[in-house]
């Protein structure tokens, strides 16, 4: 199967395009002035239901839908759009609305850069001790675009691909210089658009490199679910394979950190020939997702989803909160709603399904789980911990957030018990300054001294 890409653009010639209702038409040509829009044959032709495509959670996933943009902002774009206003002013709007989601939440521009012999390594995130981010430049675009995606900035240009790098000799010297990181992922973007032969340069030079720290390639990737031919029938699926099979016969555990998002996408012929491939090479296969309204906010989805994950061979690790960028008024849930979804999910399914961790919150401080609601001493509240700090000190310590039905992110919330701050606030803010990183400090201190 040859891959074929459909955007703004192009996308009157996609099959399907006969069944899109005018308004979805004007809609898609809309909101792909503001969110990246990329869709593919395989999306279009494998994995979208068209007899049911205004609910259908992969259709979500991948078209722009009305109500990511707030009515009034829909209208005067639209209204811009049809008016053929100048192209200057329509960029000017576009630039505007753009900014006013969030593009970078996290800090992620400011942060978590390192520098190598007082050089900016802009295609690097070191965050957590053991594990660095790595962002090749030839991967930092996807096989399709998800419409919740955090990292739209990069798709449209907004951050001038700031995390790319394309030096594997930087990446090998910032483990030299780090013998604490034992993981090095691949992330993008999606890594898995690089040809085989440009993947295989990064994964030369740090093999050649024998590293004895490194422990874990991981690849973070969508690959699977929006284009599985990448290991099946694209020129080159057998060499990549092939990298795979290298790595693990180094002994150095591969990772590829599977990004699905509903059960659907696991049931294609190729995506089930795709998997029994990469498994083949001794590689494992995690999988992680965003929690999403109108695509998987529901625990029957996500019980459906690990057991089927498991059954296919696939280890479920993760499932985030939606981040605080892009379309979230759409997608976000509640902090109560997520850890509703989550237990309910978890308590449906064996304990095999049950190494998957979450719902996680990817905040500056760190990733932050929703243990629990209860109520201590009469006060309702969330419990919460740590699953990775910026200080690794902190991981695994419950602490305690007054309940808040409306909060979305840890931004929201305030400390329990009438406590002025959480315990790693601080510390935490003592570490951005050493960083001499300019903000954010959390919100919460905001709330309390402003
Ligand atoms: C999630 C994440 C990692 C990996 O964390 P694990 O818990 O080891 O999977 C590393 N760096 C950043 C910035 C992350 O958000
Ligand atoms: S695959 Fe990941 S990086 Fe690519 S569009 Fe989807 S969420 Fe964004």
């Amino acid at each position: 199967m040859k891959y074929q890409a459909y955007a703004r653009h192009n996308f009157h010639s996609i099959p399907s395009y006969g069944r899109l209702s005018q308004s979805q038409i004007h809609t898609i040509k809309i909101i792909s002035e503001i969110l990246p829009f990329k869709t593919n044959n395989y999306v279009v032709n494998e994995l979208i239901d068209w007899d049911n495509y205004q609910e259908d959670p992969m259709f979500i996933l991948n078209f722009p839908q009305k109500s990511m943009l707030k009515p009034a902002q829909f209208n005067a774009l639209s209204e811009m759009v049809e008016n053929k206003t100048s192209k200057t002013e329509l960029a000017k709007y576009v630039n505007e609305l753009r900014l006013s989601l969030n593009p970078h939440p996290a800090g992620q521009l400011e942060h978590n850069v390192p520098t190598l012999q007082g050089e900016k390594l802009t295609g690097i995130q070191h965050k957590y001790r053991e594990t660095m981010l790595f962002f090749p430049t030839q991967g930092q675009t996807c096989h399709a675009y998800c419409t919740f995606c955090f990292r739209w900035p990069q798709f449209t240009g907004l951050n001038e691909m700031k995390f790319a790098m394309k030096q594997p000799n930087l990446v090998v010297s910032f483990l030299k210089d780090n013998p604490s990181i034992t993981d090095i992922l691949f992330t993008g973007g999606d890594p898995m658009v690089m040809k085989a032969s440009v993947f295989e340069k990064y994964i030369n030079a740090i093999l050649d490199a024998d590293l004895p720290q490194l422990k874990t390639i991981r690849i973070g990737t969508k690959s699977l679910s929006f284009w599985p031919y990448r290991y099946l029938t694209d020129p080159d699926s057998e060499q990549l394979l092939h990298i795979f099979r290298r790595i693990t016969d180094r002994g150095i555990h591969l990772a590829f950190m599977a990004h699905v998002n509903h059960y659907r996408e696991l049931e294609t012929d190729a995506v089930q020939e795709a998997t029994t491939k990469i498994l083949g090479t001794g590689a494992q296969i995690r999988t992680q997702s965003p929690l999403l309204k109108h695509i998987n906010d529901d625990p029957q989805v996500w019980s459906t989803m690990w057991q089927k994950q498991v059954e296919m061979g696939m280890i479920p690790y993760y499932m985030f909160v939606a981040r605080d960028t892009g379309a979230q008024t759409y997608f976000g849930v509640t902090i109560e709603q997520a850890h509703h979804i989550f237990n309910k999910a978890y308590q449906q399914v064996s304990g095999i399904c049950r190494t998957v961790r979450g719902p996680s919150m990817s905040a500056g401080p760190g990733k932050v789980r929703i243990a629990g609601m209860t109520e201590v001493k009469g006060e309702k509240v969330f419990v919460l911990e740590f699953l990775q700090g910026r200080d690794p000190e902190w991981v695994g310590k419950p602490f305690f957030a007054a309940y808040d039905p409306k909060a979305q992110w840890l931004d929201d919330l305030i400390p329990a018990f009438g406590e002025s701050e959480f315990f790693f606030e601080k510390e935490y803010n003592k570490l951005l300054k050493i960083d001499k990183l300019p903000g954010p400090t959390l919100k919460t201190e905001n709330k309390q001294y402003a």
